[in-house]
């Protein structure tokens, strides 16, 4: 009985670790270079920007799977974006996606590390405009929202603790681009 129990809290925790991955961390699923149609879908969401980034332009790669998530690689200078995200996403809320993670690298080639999350997006926001940034962090709450009431987010507590953190983030940079961003 004591090991059918440690068994099943085995396939539990490991259940947690490998959902929250394909949910929201991402580290699993191919990486690859943007299709011809993908490719044009980001270059129509960069005409958006109404200031260019005074940083060297960072190349776009696309990570497969089912996970939502998008980041600023430094390392590579590049800009990872999850298919499904990209997918999901109307030009206009890629733009503000868009915005936040080249607010990333502009941060990071101007040597600012650490601090809030949130002065990404007032970066963001210089770059593409606020509205764009809220636009987007509007709809990230929304498909955090939406996923979050399924059955996964309430059986695992890992994913339910990333959903949550994640809306929190959100809801925390509406309010200080709101704040903080002229018109
Ligand atoms: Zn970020």
């Amino acid at each position: 009985m004591r090991r059918f129990l440690l068994l099943l809290l085995s396939i539990f925790l490991i259940t947690n670790l490998l959902v929250n991955d394909e949910v929201c961390v991402c580290t699993s699923g191919q990486e690859r270079e943007p299709t011809a149609q993908e490719y044009q879908k980001i270059s129509q969401a960069l005409f958006l920007f109404r200031l260019e980034p005074d940083i060297p332009a960072p190349s776009f790669r696309i990570k497969e799977g089912y996970c939502v998530n998008a980041w600023a690689d430094y390392e590579r200078n590049a800009v990872v974006v999850s298919k499904q995200l990209l997918n999901d996403h109307t030009v206009e809320e890629l733009a503000g996606l868009l915005g936040h993670e080249f607010g990333h690298l502009v941060l990071f080639f101007k040597s600012v590390r650490g601090g809030e999350h949130w002065r990404t997006d007032i970066v963001g926001a210089e770059l593409v405009g606020k509205e764009l940034i809220i636009k987007q962090n509007r709809k990230q709450i929304h498909y955090l929202t939406l996923r979050k009431e399924g059955w996964l987010a309430y059986l695992l507590p890992l994913v339910r603790f990333n959903y949550t953190y994640a809306i929190n983030d959100y809801d925390l940079r509406i309010k200080k681009v709101a704040e903080l961003t002229p018109d």
